[in-house]
């Protein structure tokens, strides 16, 4: 039986559209390549109120460089943005560029005495770029993003969208359960004790 390295489990599948076979590139350190190519955004690429919806358009601007122990990648994402303010809830739409900078290191390299169990390889010439580009956006994003800086929000009494209010916009009416209970504390009449 031939003898069988890879790992089943680990090989990539060389037509998704974040794996990048680089064949082309020369194992010479310093030799490069650059590359640009568009890819749809893979599924959940956000935080819960700001993301890439699935299957968007994303621009990579990519240069490949051999090094040493492997392909160094550096790179920009340019991604579209929807989501929304988490202060006023409107609709957010924007986009994002993110840099990146990965080395994927040769399968048959040992990494010198930092084992990292993080470590991005080469499998068959291939490289994954979606953990990259993961990183590289989702941990750029706000968890509170604004759809503008000094958005007020929304007023806490009637949900108002403040920007859209007038000026001082306030309730002078109080909280009618406040009202309920001022109205127990005031002794009424009826608690009299009978005479
Ligand atoms: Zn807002
Ligand atoms: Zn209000």
């Amino acid at each position: 039986m031939p003898h069988e390295s890879r790992n089943p489990l680990s090989r990539l599948d060389p037509h998704a559209p974040l794996v990048l076979d680089t064949r082309a590139l020369s194992r010479q350190p310093g030799s490069e390549r650059k590359q640009t190519l568009t890819v749809p955004a893979p599924a959940d690429l956000g935080v819960e109120l700001l993301g890439v919806p699935e299957g968007t358009d994303i621009e990579l601007d990519l240069r490949l460089e051999a090094v040493l122990e492997g392909v160094l990648v550096t790179g920009t994402a340019r991604v579209p943005l929807v989501g929304e303010c988490a202060r006023c809830l409107d609709p957010i739409a924007s986009t994002h560029g993110a840099t990146f900078q990965e080395l994927f290191v040769y399968p048959d390299t040992r990494s010198g005495g930092n084992a990292d169990d993080d470590e991005l390889r080469l499998e068959d010439d291939l490289i994954d770029l979606e953990p990259v580009l993961r990183d590289a956006v989702v941990l750029e994003l706000p968890l509170s993003p604004l759809c503008r800086d000094d958005c007020p929000g929304l007023c806490p009494e009637c949900g108002a969208r403040l920007a859209d209010a007038e000026p001082g916009h306030h309730h002078d009416v109080a909280d009618p359960r406040w009202a309920a209970l001022q109205n127990l504390t005031d002794d009424g009449p009826g608690h009299r004790p009978e005479p």
